[in-house]
């Protein structure tokens, strides 16, 4: 076959293959010339977003508010030692009560100590670091954290993370305020850099000349050298007064699946199992196939971070109002408080994700075919214009990760 024939033979198949995939579209109903797109596209992310470009007939015509942000699109800022981005209520307008930011650290970086007005949860995407805080009776607190560990930093307690060996780390922080920003926080090169030198004598005792080398300019991520074990720096940090008796870090991994079906597994971990903290987190694995059964939450608007795989996700909105939307690996996704979502497996590997919530006590949701379940047959017959047949079928507890066997 010469070049050219071969070319003509590629082309063919293409176009028949992209013809295809307009039927497959189109579905029951035929061809459709209205369902063409002639104009300029951009095929990667529109394959990206079939259920933007092409919304299933059950969407409505009236907007719902967008509900994604992929961290693709966020501004990286960089320094020697690793960098940050964050995804706000700037950049993700109906995400009001939490913001995320995502940090690497080199081996040896800190992320400069600091504190901050929101709580601060994350957890450990990559690698090891070493944090740092003391409690509200300046007891000190040092761990080590790996992979899948969690750690929460309530309101003013100040703070640090280092990357350690191997190869440092990188990890998701979650804050109880949508409108936080990385770049507004308190921290500890700043402070110094803006007291006259000789209040910073009086305050710590020592004479101004002992100061002439702090930094002038903020820190943030700076390159340092890896610490030693993590058994010296608690000794060191605690002193004569002792450790703090409060845990900052959770090992999730430790903990067995708070459920688990045929089709994924949940982990939730809330103030019920790790006390210092008032973000609850529903860790989520949906295998390819499954459901995140649809379901609301009462409590609190929901913030979530893709970790692996594909899947679409259907807001139901007030109003006669519904989208969907796609999702995978490094979006971020917002569902406000008290609307009706499900998020399917639309790929053919694990769909791992975060369902995070602000200032509260405990994780909640109801389940919506829980809810059908539990009311009065008929009165539910009545409204779907159902059998009983059906009304029997529907699962009695629910089923969080569906099909449960
Ligand atoms: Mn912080
Ligand atoms: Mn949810």
């Amino acid at each position: 076959m010469s070049i050219l024939t071969r070319r003509n033979f590629l082309g063919s198949v293409a176009a028949a293959g992209g013809l295809a995939a307009l039927q497959k579209v189109v579905g029951a109903e035929g061809p459709n010339r209205s369902r063409s797109d002639p104009g300029p596209a951009n095929p990667t992310l529109d394959g990206q977003n079939p259920d933007s470009i092409w919304p299933p007939n059950t969407d409505s015509k009236s907007l719902v508010q967008n509900f994604k942000y992929p961290f693709s699109f966020a501004n990286k800022r960089t320094y020697e030692g690793g960098w940050s981005r964050e995804v706000t209520v700037r950049e993700l307008p109906v995400s009001k009560t939490l913001a995320g930011v995502n940090m690497r650290l080199t081996a040896g970086a800190f992320r400069e100590l600091h504190w901050h007005t929101a709580g601060e949860w994350a957890i450990m995407l990559y690698g090891n670091a070493r944090i740092t805080a003391i409690d509200l009776d300046g007891k000190s607190f040092v761990a080590d954290v790996g992979k899948d560990d969690l750690w929460f930093f309530p309101s003013g307690i100040p703070h640090s993370i280092q990357g350690l060996n191997p190869d440092g780390c990188e990890f998701m922080l979650v804050f109880d305020d949508g409108n936080f920003s990385e770049s507004e926080t308190v921290l500890l090169s700043d402070a110094m850099a803006h007291l006259p030198p000789e209040v910073l004598a009086k305050n710590f005792a020592v004479n101004q000349e002992a100061f002439k080398n702090v930094p002038k300019q903020e820190l943030f991520i700076f390159q340092a050298d890896v610490p030693g074990s993590v058994e010296a720096d608690q000794k060191a940090a605690a002193g004569t007064r002792g450790r703090s008796p409060q845990n900052f870090a959770f090992r999730t991994m430790q903990m067995p699946p708070t459920l688990k079906t045929k089709s994924g597994e949940v982990r939730i971990v809330d103030s019920s199992n790790f006390k210092v903290s008032t973000t609850a987190m529903a860790l989520v694995t949906v295998h390819p196939g499954g459901l995140r059964e649809l379901h609301w939450h009462p409590n609190a608007d929901e913030w979530q971070f893709y970790i692996s795989g594909k899947g679409r996700q259907t807001v139901v909105d007030t109003g006669n109002k519904a989208r969907t939307m796609d999702f995978q690996e490094g979006d971020v996704g917002y569902v406000q408080k008290t609307l009706l979502h499900y998020i399917e497996n639309t790929g053919d590997t694990d769909l791992v994700f975060l369902e995070m919530f602000g200032k509260v006590n405990r994780f909640q949701d109801l389940s919506f075919s829980e809810w059908l379940a539990h009311t009065p047959p008929e009165a539910v017959m009545a409204h779907l214009r159902i059998d009983k047949a059906t009304y029997d079928a529907i699962p009695k507890n629910g089923g969080v990760v569906m099909p449960l066997a």
